[in-house]
C-alpha cells in the first residue's frame, strides 16, 4: 500500500466423484482451463484427521508422491501431516519436476498441502506457477505475453528481484482463496525490489475482460515489499486502528487488491451503476470543464469571498485553466481578471481593484480547493483536506486520468469504512472491497466476514465470490468489437 497505488474455492460444476473430475481435467490441454477445472473442488478438502479405512502410517513416514497417488485422497492428505519440512521439500522438488501440464487433482491437493513447509523458492515459484497458472518472475512468462512482459519491465522501477520464500507463501495464502477465473486474468506478479516502503500496481494490458473465450488475461502485477511488511497487523500509512482493514497482513491484503484490479479491468465492475450508487460515486469528465468547475463549486461551503457575478465567473475560468496546466499562471489570472468590466472606475483605481480581485480568485475556496485537490496531493488520505466542504468530497483520482470523482463526506466520517484508500476512486475502492472480501475467506467460508453488507451483497450478486461472472453492463467500458 502506497502513494503509487496502495497496498492490494469454487462453486463450479459439482463433479460426481473427484477422480473423474481428475481425469477429465488431465485430458484438458489448456493450463488454465485445467487449472480451473482442478481448483473446483479442491476447498474444503483440506487435510484432515486421519480416517479409520487409511492404513496407519509408519512412524515418521512420509510417503513418496508415488504412494501419494495411490492413496485415497483424504487418507492421502492425512498421511502427509507426518512430512517434516525437509520431506516436504522433497516432495515439492518432485511435484516441480513434472510439467505442469501433467498435474492433476491430486498433485493440487498435495501442493495445498505442503506450500506452507516448504523452504526453497525455486520450488514454491513452479508450485505456484503450475497451481496457479501465475509467473511470479518476468523469466517464466510464455512466449506470446513476452512483449506485455517487456513494457511492463520497461517501466520504473526496473530491478526484478526473486520473491522470498515468505513472500511466496503469502502469495500461495492470497491465492487459494480465489476462483481460477480470477487468477486466470493475471500473467505474473513479480516483486522488483525489496523496498523499505511497500506499494504494488496492477499493468492490465489487455481487455480480457471483453473476451470471455480468452480465459488467460494479460495482468502484470508488481509488488515492493520486504518480508517485514509480512507481519499481521503492520499497517499502511491510509488505515486508522478503526478502519476495516486494519489489522491484515499485508502483503497478502495488497496481492489481492492488485489482482482485483486485473478482475476488473476495463472498469468492468467499478465501472457499473449499481455499484457506484453504493457509495454514491459520481464521475466528472475533465472534458467538460464547465461541468467539473460547476460541480466542485457546489460542493464547497464558501467557494468564494463575496463576489459579482462576473468576478466569480472570472474565478470559475481560472478554476477551468488550472485544471488544464495543473497550476495558477499569471497569464490565467491576468486574462480572467481582464474579463471584469471596471470601466466606471479611473485607471489607477482599477489597476488597485484588479490586484485585488486577483488576490480574491487565489484565495478563494474554489482555487485553493482545486490546487490541492490534485491526485499527487493525496486528497483520500486527508482527514482535514475538505474543511470547507457542504456534504461531498471531490477529487481527481489519478493524474491524468479522464475524470474527477465526488462522494458523500458521510461514507467516511459516518459509517464503517475500510480504509481512506477506498476514497481515491471508484476503482481503488472495488479493490479494497475485493481484498477485504477475500481476506477472511477460508476453506469453510465464503469470506467478506467483516465486509459491510451494502457491499457484500453486491459482490455475491456479481458473482465475485465464485469467479462466475453474472454479466455486466458497464457504460465506461469500450464496446467489444466482434472479429
Ligand atoms: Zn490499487
Amino acid at each position: 500500500m502506497s502513494d503509487r497505488d496502495q497496498v492490494q474455492l469454487n462453486a463450479g460444476v459439482e463433479k460426481d466423484s473427484a477422480s473423474e473430475q481428475g481425469s477429465l481435467c488431465a485430458n484438458r490441454s489448456d493450463l488454465s482451463v485445467r487449472n480451473e477445472c482442478m481448483t473446483q473442488d479442491i476447498a474444503g478438502k483440506g487435510a484432515k484427521a486421519a480416517t479409520e479405512h487409511c492404513a496407519p502410517p509408519a512412524a515418521n513416514a512420509c510417503p513418496s508422491l508415488e504412494q501419494l497417488s495411490e492413496m485415497k485422497e483424504d487418507c492421502a492428505l492425512a498421511a502427509l501431516g507426518a512430512c517434516k519440512p525437509w520431506q516436504c521439500d522433497a516432495l515439492a522438488s518432485q511435484l516441480v519436476a513434472m510439467p505442469a501440464h501433467a498435474w492433476n487433482k491430486r498433485h493440487f491437493a498435495i501442493s495445498d498441502a505442503i506450500y506452507k513447509q516448504v523452504t526453497v523458492a525455486d520450488y514454491l515459484a513452479p508450485m505456484l506457477k503450475a497451481r496457479f497458472g501465475v509467473a511470479t518472475s518476468l523469466d517464466s512468462v510464455d512466449a506470446d505475453q513476452r512483449e506485455n512482459a517487456e513494457t511492463f519491465q520497461n517501466s520504473e522501477p526496473k530491478k526484478e528481484v526473486p520473491w522470498t520464500v515468505a513472500g511466496l507463501r503469502h502469495l500461495y495464502d492470497a491465492f487459494i482463496r480465489l476462483p481460477q477465473a480470477h487468477l486466470n486474468t493475471v500473467v505474473a506478479i513479480v516483486t522488483f525490489d525489496t523496498a523499505s516502503v511497500m506499494y504494488g500496481d496492477a499493468n492490465v494490458v489487455g481487455k480480457s475482460w471483453a473476451d470471455p473465450n480468452l480465459l488467460h488475461g494479460q495482468g502484470f502485477i508488481r509488488i515492493l515489499y520486504s518480508d517485514s511488511h509480512l507481519v499481521s497487523g503492520k499497517n499502511a500509512k491510509s488505515d486508522r486502528q478503526e478502519d476495516l482493514s486494519y489489522g491484515f497482513d499485508k502483503l497478502s491484503f495488497a496481492v489481492l487488491h492488485e489482482i482485483a484490479h486485473s478482475v476488473d479491468s476495463g472498469k468492468k465492475y467499478s465501472g457499473e451503476e449499481d455499484y457506484r450508487k453504493i457509495t454514491d460515486w459520481k464521475a466528472h469528465p475533465v472534458s467538460d470543464p464547465d461541468q467539473l468547475v460547476q460541480a466542485i463549486f457546489d460542493c464547497l461551503a464558501v467557494p468564494t469571498p463575496p463576489m459579482t457575478d462576473a468576478e466569480i465567473a472570472a474565478t470559475k475560468n481560472v478554476g477551468k485553466a488550472m485544471i488544464k496546466d495543473r497550476e495558477i499562471t499569471r497569464k490565467n489570472l491576468d486574462g480572467a481578471v481582464s474579463d471584469v468590466e471596471f470601466s466606471d472606475q479611473d485607471p489607477e483605481t482599477q489597476e488597485v481593484s484588479r490586484e485585488i480581485l486577483r488576490q480574491k480568485i487565489r484565495t478563494s475556496g474554489l482555487i485553493l480547493h482545486i490546487l490541492r485537490a490534485f491526485a499527487n496531493q493525496d486528497p483520500w488520505n486527508k482527514e482535514d483536506r475538505f474543511d470547507n466542504m457542504k456534504d461531498r468530497h471531490i477529487h481527481e483520482g489519478y493524474t491524468g486520468d479522464n475524470f474527477w470523482y465526488s462522494y458523500p463526506i458521510a461514507a467516511r466520517k459516518s459509517e464503517p469504512r475500510i480504509n481512506s484508500y477506498q476514497f481515491r476512486d471508484p476503482s481503488e475502492e472495488f479493490a479494497e472491497v475485493y481484498a477485504m472480501f477475500y481476506i477472511t475467506k477460508t476453506e469453510n467460508s465464503e469470506g467478506g466476514k467483516k465486509l459491510p453488507d451494502k457491499f457484500k451483497t453486491w459482490f455475491i450478486g456479481k458473482g465475485l465470490h465464485t469467479g462466475q461472472d453474472k454479466g455486466s453492463k458497464n457504460p465506461e467500458q469500450p464496446k467489444h468489437e466482434e472479429p
